[in-house]
């Protein structure tokens, strides 16, 4: 009997080392003592790659590599003599064994490497990064996989987040990213990754107000989603609840008819003549009375824009949405809450600037009591064009961001690419700078793993630019904490409370 160690247990160079020996000095499957690190048996006996080679190691099929790349990373104790049989049959002559899939070899080990593609893609689905507090960009996740699959899923991870410092910890391993290199470590505990952060609580909100009772498939969730991996989601404190009610949900939403929105503005009926040198305010009293498209029949009301007139910076969003609509004003709701923390995050006061939207009403689709977001088409933004042609005219902004495609492409143009552009400096007809990025909802809605904390990254990567705008003053002006040395264009807003 001679022994063979793999360390670590599920690396592929690590078993392949030994079992070359092994195969070279003509070791058969049953004299080989696999132990699945370095710790030697006490029965064992001499290690096998001290063996003299007695011959040339055969060619192995690619295919074959592959599978033990996967069965490697399984927990089974018996893998290593099960990989090293195969690969015994194989030199000996079975060149097609793997074709055999009824073969109890094959068999055995297509269910381990099975098991350990189905446990990657939980880990990629399941993983949820936590930042770090009082750390920039650094973040932190705890995952609890079945098999040792770290280092086989990591790179995932580092090609998907290449942009972010990250750790993943796990019991028996940890993985480490920092932007350019991924270096693996000793396992963790879970209290040495970071709790829930604020982020969350936005995600659980978001994940509330999205969550369709009519379409919940419990069977399917189970499925997709094994309640071992809802201790990862935060979201998952959220369901039992949602779950229990959603029966109730449904029958109330089909007893009921659809209605309209309860507080109908009432509008009147004609349309709005604006003098060329009006207010902001006259521009957006006009606006309430506005027919040039039919988005103002179901809405609740026009939602225009606000802040300070003289405001140096113009963000432009797509349009209100249901928290908007009923409010009467812009990005108050979840995405608003996520625009507001960006700013905060990046120093940024939004009382100085002045937010608005592409298209002024809510354009929506009715389902029972919820109204759900419908992009508004080319023709809204057109109609709605102008209102927003007159905003830029009085504000007279120095830069204007523009938050989405639907902002995007109407200011700069159809022809704009959001996701090839997005975070770079344009110029606007009127010589304007600008420049746009994703809209927040956008960042919300991410349901990848991580993704939601990389798409928020980016956004407050993009929004970093106004730091650097078109001037100094431009940048000082609108500063969460600003200089008195500095001046500011008008008077400083009283920043209004958020809903
Ligand atoms: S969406 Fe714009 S153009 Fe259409 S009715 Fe409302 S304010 Fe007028």
């Amino acid at each position: 009997m001679v022994a063979a160690a793999v360390d670590p247990p599920w690396d592929l160079d690590a078993w392949r080392a030994p079992a070359r020996a092994a195969l070279r000095a003509g070791v058969a499957p049953q004299d080989i003592d696999w132990t699945g690190d370095a710790q030697r048996g006490l029965l064992a006996g001499a290690d096998v790659v001290a063996l003299a080679p007695l011959r040339a190691a055969p060619a192995v099929p690619a295919a074959f590599l592959s599978l033990a790349g996967a069965v490697l990373c399984h927990r089974d104790p018996q893998r290593h003599a099960l990989l090293y049989r195969m690969l015994w049959r194989i030199a000996d002559g079975e060149r097609a064994l793997l074709e055999r899939v009824t073969d109890p070899d094959v068999h055995r080990a297509s269910v381990l490497a099975q098991a350990v593609r189905r446990d990657s893609h939980k880990m990629k689905a399941f993983v949820r990064f936590r930042e770090v507090p009082g750390e920039v960009d650094a973040f932190v996740a705890w995952f609890e996989p079945d098999q040792h699959i770290v280092d086989r899923v990591a790179p995932f991870f580092a090609r998907r987040f290449a942009g972010m410092r990250w750790a993943i910890l796990t019991p028996y391993r940890s993985a480490r990213w920092d932007s350019a290199t991924l270096a693996f470590g000793p396992g963790g505990q879970r209290a040495d990754a970071p709790g829930d952060d604020a982020q969350e609580d936005l995600w659980r909100t978001y994940y509330a107000n999205i969550f369709n009772p009519a379409r919940l498939n419990t069977t399917m969730m189970r499925s997709e989603m094994p309640q071992k991996y809802w201790k990862h989601l935060p979201e998952a404190q959220l369901l039992p609840g949602l779950v229990r009610e959603a029966g109730s949900r449904v029958r109330d939403m089909a007893a009921r008819a659809p209605e309209p929105p309860r507080r109908r503005i009432p509008v009147p009926a004609a349309p709005a003549v604006v003098a060329d040198d009006a207010s902001v305010d006259a521009l957006r009293a006009a606006a309430r009375e506005c027919r040039r498209c039919e988005l103002w029949q179901p809405a609740t009301q026009t939602v225009f824009g606000e802040g300070p007139e003289d405001a140096r910076i113009m963000i432009v969003g797509e349009q209100p949405g249901d928290a908007e609509d009923l409010s009467g004003r812009p990005f108050v709701g979840p995405a608003g809450k996520l625009f507001d923390r960006a700013l905060a995050e990046i120093g940024i006061d939004r009382g100085r600037l002045y937010v608005t939207n592409a298209v002024k009403h809510f354009r929506f689709e009715q389902r029972g009591k919820v109204r759900l977001h419908r992009n508004p088409e080319v023709a809204h933004v057109n109609a709605c064009g102008p209102w927003l042609a007159a905003e830029v005219a009085r504000v007279d902004p120095q830069v204007v961001v523009c938050l989405g495609a639907t902002a995007a492409q109407a200011l700069l143009g159809r022809s704009f690419r959001l996701m090839a552009q997005r975070g770079t400096w344009q110029v606007l007809g009127d010589g304007r700078r600008a420049f746009a990025t994703v809209h927040p909802s956008w960042v919300l809605r991410q349901r990848e793993p991580g993704a939601s904390e990389a798409g928020y990254r980016g956004f407050v990567d993009d929004l970093r630019l106004l730091l650097g705008a078109a001037d100094a003053g431009t940048a000082a002006a609108v500063a969460a904490t600003t200089s008195p040395s500095l001046s500011v264009r008008g008077p400083a807003p009283t920043r209004p409370a958020r809903g």
